[in-house]
């Protein structure tokens, strides 16, 4: 499918709740987000079915989000009827990692293809502070166990948060020297918890740079511009929403976990797709797709 400004559109983010067993201080308010009552998120049915219109579609690639998409009931059977439909090349996961330990070898087993893991410190102190209540002993041993299940090429995604993680980018880099993983940093994009905080914390991805002079460019993959420090094992990506012409190379839409559809995260427009089946759901995804927007509105508002 391709979008009113030519780009291809073949990733799906589907998020699969709301909710979440963290309460990272940009992302959510201490008291959680409000519940959505069980009949109003899609069921796992309605899910297999809005992902095979989907791919008729177009659609490559799905990801799995949330909200933590580890806390949402069904998601070993989400899984699996994404993984068998025709067509779909990925199935993939971002994860917090927290309840890895227990699900990498099932999710594996349902087929899902690679894990993305967020990680924004590596000090346990600090990461209980800023998830509120995570351990990070938990998502060490849920990495340990994606690797036993055979999730070979994890990828980190860590948000770059000035005055909080900047000290430790070498560290993280360091992770990629000897482990086959890439490590992501994203810059902070000013939205829900974080939008009114201090511009100081809003760091562009050139701090990375900054901190690894030696990172040599190898290329890009989708939004990610990548990099490798000499003889690694592993990669470097740097992914700038804020900075960069990141807009330009978006492949992607989106599903709420009420079943709207998304031509970008920042968009307000949304397209409901629950009630619609066969035709009616496959015009109403290709609706979406005409209507992404060219590119975010986040730095011109500056909020
Ligand atoms: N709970 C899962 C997790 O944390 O990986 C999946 C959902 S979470 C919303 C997906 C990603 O969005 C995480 O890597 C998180 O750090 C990132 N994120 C959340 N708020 C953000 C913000 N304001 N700016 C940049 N990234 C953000
Ligand atoms: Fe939960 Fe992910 Fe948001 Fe953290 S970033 S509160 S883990 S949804």
């Amino acid at each position: 499918m391709r979008d009113g400004y030519g780009r291809e559109i073949d990733y799906l983010r589907l998020s699969v709740t709301d909710l979440c067993n963290y309460r990272c201080r940009y992302c959510m308010p201490e008291a959680g987000v409000v519940k959505l009552s069980h009949g109003d998120i899609l069921s796992v049915e309605e899910i297999g079915e809005i992902g095979a219109a989907a791919v008729d579609c177009g659609i490559r690639k799905i990801r799995l989000t949330g909200g933590e998409p580890l806390v949402r009931r069904g998601i070993l059977d989400i899984c699996r009827l994404l993984a068998a439909i025709p067509g779909l090349s990925e199935l993939c996961m971002t994860t917090n990692g927290s309840l890895l330990a227990q699900y990498a070898g099932p999710l594996r087993e349902a087929g899902v293809d690679r894990l993305n893991i967020s990680l924004d410190t590596l000090a346990p102190e600090k990461f209980a502070s800023i998830t509120r209540r995570g351990r990070l002993s938990d998502v060490w041993a849920g990495v340990d166990a994606a690797e036993r299940a055979g999730f070979s090429r994890l990828k980190f995604d860590v948000v770059l948060i000035g005055g909080f993680n900047d000290g430790e980018i070498a560290d993280f880099a360091d992770l990629t020297r000897t482990h086959p993983w890439e490590v992501r940093f994203i810059e902070l994009m000013p939205m829900g918890e974080c939008a009114g905080w201090d511009p100081a914390c809003f760091l562009s991805d050139e701090a990375v740079l900054r901190a690894c002079p030696e990172l040599l460019p190898i290329g890009a993959e989708g939004v990610a511009r990548r990099y490798r420090l000499p003889g690694a094992a592993g990669s470097v990506g740097l992914i700038s929403p804020m900075s960069c012409d990141f807009c330009g190379e978006c492949r992607r839409i989106r599903l709420t976990a009420d079943g709207k559809l998304k031509g970008c995260l920042h968009s307000r427009e949304e397209i409901p797709l629950r009630g619609l089946h066969g035709d009616a759901l496959r015009s109403a995804i290709r609706r979406a797709v005409a209507s992404k927007p060219e590119r975010h509105r986040l730095t011109e508002t500056g909020s």
